[in-house]
């Protein structure tokens, strides 16, 4: 069975209530591929309005989620909260939490697992600076990333990977298709090593930074780029372009 396409929107700190009803308008009326899953991430203040208008076989994902299934958290959510509110999936360790927030590969984990125990998928992000990629540090850079979840996340069928050199998000400076290939198949073959050849043939290993639609067909064709995590590009009506990219 051929990995299902994946496509993810990252609505980042952006959106009123009036621009999000209108995106999801538009995704509504749109004439989107039936062989791409398609899930989107607004600000976690719009989740319920987004997911109340967007039509049914569109998923909606929280930007992030807390590690505890309920308690004393104040201004956190819990994966129990999303999946009350019909919300399916989370992204956890995105660059901007990482760096900005300064989460750690282990809190990253332990928002994985609770993601995965609440019900929820994950959309598990990693990527390397242009500091490590010069130094030659990528590969150990994203399996590091990846090897805190592996520790205590041995069932992957939930989780979505999802490949985010830094150095390209909101740059507009894509990586080329072989440099993210090079990494994809990198993380394909770890994830065998790691968790079986069956995990590696069927997680899904999406591809962020700089996503348009003009590079995105380019992109899809590499064997192991089976989807994108879009930013910027997720805001504007060109994002429809880019869920069939591939279609
Ligand atoms: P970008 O962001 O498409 O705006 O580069 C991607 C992301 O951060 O997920």
């Amino acid at each position: 069975m051929p990995r299902q396409f994946f496509v993810g929107g990252n609505f980042k700190m952006n959106g009123t209530i009036d621009s999000i009803k209108s995106i999801v308008q538009h995704l509504n009326d749109a004439k989107v591929s039936p062989d791409t899953e398609v899930v989107i991430a607004p600000p976690a203040l719009y989740l319920l309005l987004t997911r109340e208008h967007l039509r049914k076989g569109i998923e909606v994902a929280a930007q992030n989620l807390f590690d505890q299934p309920n308690g004393a958290f104040t201004g956190e959510i819990s994966a129990a909260q999303l999946k009350d509110s019909g919300i399916t999936w989370a992204l956890v360790g995105h660059s901007e939490r990482r760096t900005l927030l300064l989460e750690s590969d282990e809190f990253v984990a332990k928002k994985t697992k609770s993601a995965l125990d609440g019900g929820i998928g994950a959309i598990l992000c990693c990527g390397e600076t242009l500091e490590q990629r010069e130094g030659n540090k990528t590969m150990e850079v994203v399996i590091r990333q990846l090897a805190a979840v592996s520790s205590t996340v041995k069932d992957w069928s939930k989780i979505v990977v999802a490949y985010e050199p830094v150095w390209a998000i909101g740059t507009g400076k894509v990586a080329s298709t072989e440099q993210a290939q090079e990494v994809h198949k990198g993380i394909r073959e770890w994830i065998g090593k790691e968790l079986g050849s069956e995990a590696a043939e069927k997680t899904r290993i999406i591809y962020g930074g700089s996503v348009s639609e003009k590079n995105c067909k380019e992109l899809a064709k590499a064997g192991d780029i089976d989807g994108f995590l879009v930013g910027g590009a997720s805001l504007k009506p060109a994002f429809v372009d880019i869920i069939n990219a591939k279609a």
